[in-house]
């Protein structure tokens, strides 16, 4: 049958989610949510919410919502967007500053998501290689690297491997690079520091976060960024109208306000991550050293693919990513203590340590 679609979207293969498999006693490990519950706050909104309301449009402009993040980062309402998910964001961004003409730069590896998009627009990828050798540091010449895109995309911490950058390094970036930088913040939230400062400084800089991650919101769909007030309206302009329903809305608003409940439940979780990574240090893995909620870990043999398939029969998922270097790893979200224990007494039994 002839083919209906442009070019670009029948060369395209598609981005593949991390799987959410059905199982018996499953162990779900794969696309980083949250260990724990969201806030309580969510639930009592939830339960006080207006159901009649719905018959109305929502506010197109989230306003309420935008007002809070703004107050709580100390910016102005203009310099804040929310989103549909962070990944909704990406494809305002993408439509914004790529084109054939208008070549993006992000780094190697990734998240996998950036050069999907990068498809649809028919804009050109220019790839940042990270140095596998030194736990996938930034090499020194990525502004030479990056040369001549119009967007840049660091993934600070990075996915899926975890680690994260210099700020000083960052900064500098910032100050030569000729475009837009744009820092996905998913998981910045169990980071050491951030690059929100970065994001007030230049005119140059967004800074996108998720509700998925740190907020424990990954079925409810919701983000938002953080950039100079000129960068924030032109991405108003591509934006859905109505991007965000009024429920996610409200639910945002309460889960986001609940700052002592996302500090206690961060610290917990990064708790969680120095001691698991010790352990599997312990088994003679090789772990990067995490800002995230996960770790990218190699076990001692360096068959990735042989761990994250012993996992899976034992009904432990984790996410696995075929590639040279890649492929002697598997990334593994940090779970309850509990789902700890189980990774490690697998661990113990698939090497026989
Ligand atoms: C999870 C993730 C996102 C997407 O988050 P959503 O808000 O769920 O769309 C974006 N960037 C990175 C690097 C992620 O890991």
């Amino acid at each position: 049958m002839k083919s209906y679609f442009r070019k670009e979207i029948d060369a395209m293969e598609g981005y593949v989610p991390g799987e959410q498999p059905k199982m018996e006693n499953l162990c779900k490990l794969n696309t980083n949510e949250n260990a724990f519950p969201p806030s309580p706050a969510v639930k009592e909104a939830l339960a006080s919410f207006d159901y009649g309301k719905l018959r109305r449009y929502p506010d197109p402009t989230a306003d309420a919502l935008r007002d809070r993040i703004a107050e709580e980062f100390g910016v102005a309402r203009k310099n804040v967007i929310a989103c549909n998910g962070s990944d909704d964001l990406l494809t305002m961004v993408f439509r914004s500053f790529t084109s054939p003409e208008l070549a993006v730069a992000c780094l190697h590896p990734t998240y996998s998501l950036y050069p999907e998009l990068a498809k649809m627009q028919g804009a050109q990828v220019i790839p940042v290689a990270l140095d596998a050798e030194h736990d996938f540091a930034l090499p020194e010449n990525l502004l030479e690297q990056a040369q001549g895109a119009n967007l840049l995309i660091l993934t600070r911490p990075n996915a899926p491997t975890g680690n994260s950058f210099p700020l000083a390094a960052m900064r500098e970036i910032c100050r030569k690079f000729d475009g837009v930088v744009l820092f996905d913040e998913a998981y910045a939230d169990f980071a050491d520091d951030n690059c929100l400062e970065l994001a007030k400084e230049f005119d140059n800089v967004i800074v996108s976060r998720t509700f998925s991650k740190s907020y424990a919101l990954a079925g409810l769909r919701l983000g938002f960024a953080i950039g100079h007030e000129k960068l924030i309206e032109g991405l108003f302009k591509v934006k859905d109208s109505y991007n965000l329903d009024m429920l996610t809305q409200a639910l945002g608003l309460a889960a986001f306000s609940d700052r002592a409940y996302l500090k206690k439940r961060c610290e917990e979780i990064k708790a969680i991550r120095a001691d698991f990574a010790r352990r599997l240090a312990e088994l003679g893995f090789r772990i990067v050293p995490s800002q995230a909620n996960f770790l990218f870990a190699a076990p001692p043999d360096g068959d990735g693919e042989r761990y994250f398939k012993e996992l899976r029969s034992r009904a432990i998922i984790v996410r696995y990513f075929r590639g040279a270097v890649t492929g002697r790893y598997v990334r593994i979200t940090i779970g309850t203590p509990a789902e700890m224990d189980r990774v490690i007494a697998a661990t113990r039994e698939i090497y026989g340590c």
